[in-house]
């Protein structure tokens, strides 16, 4: 079932999602869900916040097939920092400079409960990081300059966040 996805202005984008139980039978049905979506949007990322459902899991496709992380944990970042262009299916249209670590170790669980230890660079870490700041109530529009964030809002229907 392909959901509906909230857009910036929308409170709960804004929300701390929470840890889930592995055997939350609920999961597999919600990660089906979000992987509908995620396709439909053409998107290579997706957390539960954006359709509503403040649970720590994240989904991406980064062209290795669709991969899931449940409460996910950034354990070890790089100093190295990169920057790059940025969209979110939350915010139509909106690209910007994103700062991020190039390089992180990210440590989870899938959907059989079993333990994944990632480590990630490049495409790979940048979309993890960002579905993460989803769980955690972040938005692009945080993670970048101050006159970027003013344009994205200034061009959003529906006024400032
Ligand atoms: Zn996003």
């Amino acid at each position: 079932m392909v959901l509906p996805i909230k857009i910036l202005g929308n409170p709960v984008l804004r929300e701390r999602s929470k840890e889930v139980e592995l055997r939350d039978p609920t999961l597999k049905a919600l990660v089906k869900n979000m992987e509908e979506t995620l396709r439909r949007a053409e998107g290579v990322g997706l957390a539960p916040t954006q359709v509503g459902i403040l649970k720590r899991v994240i989904i991406y496709d980064v062209g290795e097939g669709l991969k899931v992380l449940i409460n996910p944990m950034i354990t070890r970042e790089s100093e190295e920092k990169v920057e790059d262009e940025e969209g979110c299916l939350s915010i139509p249209g909106a690209k910007v400079p994103v700062r991020r670590a190039e390089r992180i170790r990210v440590e989870g669980y899938d959907l059989e409960g079993k333990k994944i230890v990632l480590e990630a660079d490049g495409l790979l870490a940048r979309v993890i990081q960002h579905e993460m700041d989803h769980l955690n109530g972040f938005l692009i529009i945080d993670r970048t300059t101050e006159s970027e964030r003013r344009r994205v809002l200034e061009e959003m229907v529906g006024g400032p966040d």
